[in-house]
């Protein structure tokens, strides 16, 4: 394993490290990283993945939260001139700040690419985040846990999705890229990984009328998930229960159906259908 400083790694978060070489030169190539992109890097840990990238790209800032880690990835990546190490909580870092500050430096005109083996305890809320946002990357490559990458990458509308499905469906276009052995890594979880891309879409496949309605109507649907939409949506907009059955009609969508049935258009004309009857009360 690369240089540790005889560090012990913490389980509570999820440090467990890359160690093999082919891995994370197949997680670089998977994110196709060119000499024309600005990388972040999300949880560095000791730089396993981070040497990798600085080969291939442009420049790399490489966050990593644990402060114990700093020396040693430092140490890990001093051989390459393009790696700036922040230590910082990527649920705390403003990531468009960060790239415009990283790109007017000297190397304006990069394409920015988040790349990351994320600690697997927040890979839910790390992707909301840096989904809900403003995020200049044009694509974003992570290892997680292999059955909440089939999840992340699932269909809107089917039943593995959730709300991050939908999320992601309306921001990118997922790819699951490979699975890798639990056996690469250091301690070794009790999980294999996989790593996908989300690339992200120029135009969204829809156009609500309020993205922030939209992105509660997802979320409050998934929110109680066994509940029909016309129980798990009421209360949103200060909505009765009866103006959601209203709205749902309106939407065109049947009110017993459930929210892990519904495509990306169905919540789109449902937070039009609440949109139109809001503004007119207030009328
Ligand atoms: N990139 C390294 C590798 O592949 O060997 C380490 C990956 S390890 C699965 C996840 C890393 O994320 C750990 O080093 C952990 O300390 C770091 N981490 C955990 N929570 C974080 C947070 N909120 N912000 C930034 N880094 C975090």
């Amino acid at each position: 394993m690369r240089g540790t400083h005889s560090l012990r790694p913490s389980k509570s978060l999820g440090q467990n490290f890359l160690a093999d070489g082919n891995v994370t030169k197949k997680i670089v190539a998977a994110a196709e990283i060119n000499g024309d992109d600005l990388v972040i890097e999300i949880g560095a840990g000791l730089g396993a993945l981070t040497s990798a990238i600085a080969e291939e790209a442009a420049r790399v800032v490489a966050i990593e939260l644990d402060r114990r880690l700093i020396p040693a990835l430092r140490e890990n990546v001093s051989e390459y001139g393009n790696v700036s190490v922040v230590n910082a909580d990527i649920l705390k870092t403003d990531i468009q700040a960060m790239a415009e500050e990283a790109t007017a430096y000297s190397t304006a005109g990069l394409t920015v690419k988040i790349l990351g083996n994320l600690p697997y305890y927040i890979t839910t809320s790390i992707i909301s985040k840096l989904l809900e946002e403003k995020n200049p990357a044009s694509s974003m490559t992570f290892m997680t846990q292999k059955e909440v990458a089939l999840r992340l990458c699932a269909e809107s509308g089917s039943r593995e999705g959730g709300a991050i499905t939908a999320l992601i469906r309306y921001h990118c276009e997922p790819k699951i890229m490979f699975h890798v052995s639990r056996e690469v890594f250091i301690p070794k979880p009790n999980v294999d990984s996989t790593v996908i891309r989300l690339d992200m879409l120029k135009e969204k496949p829809v156009s609500p009328i309020s993205e922030a309605l939209f992105f509660a109507v997802i979320k409050a649907g998934f929110g109680q998930r066994r509940k029909t939409l016309r129980n798990a949506l009421s209360g949103l907009g200060g909505l009765s229960k009866e103006d959601v059955g209203l709205a749902l009609g309106r939407a065109g969508v049947i009110a017993d159906r459930r929210a892990e049935t519904l495509s990306l258009q169905e919540f789109s004309a449902i937070s039009d259908a609440i949109s139109s009857m809001t503004s007119g009360a207030a009328e």
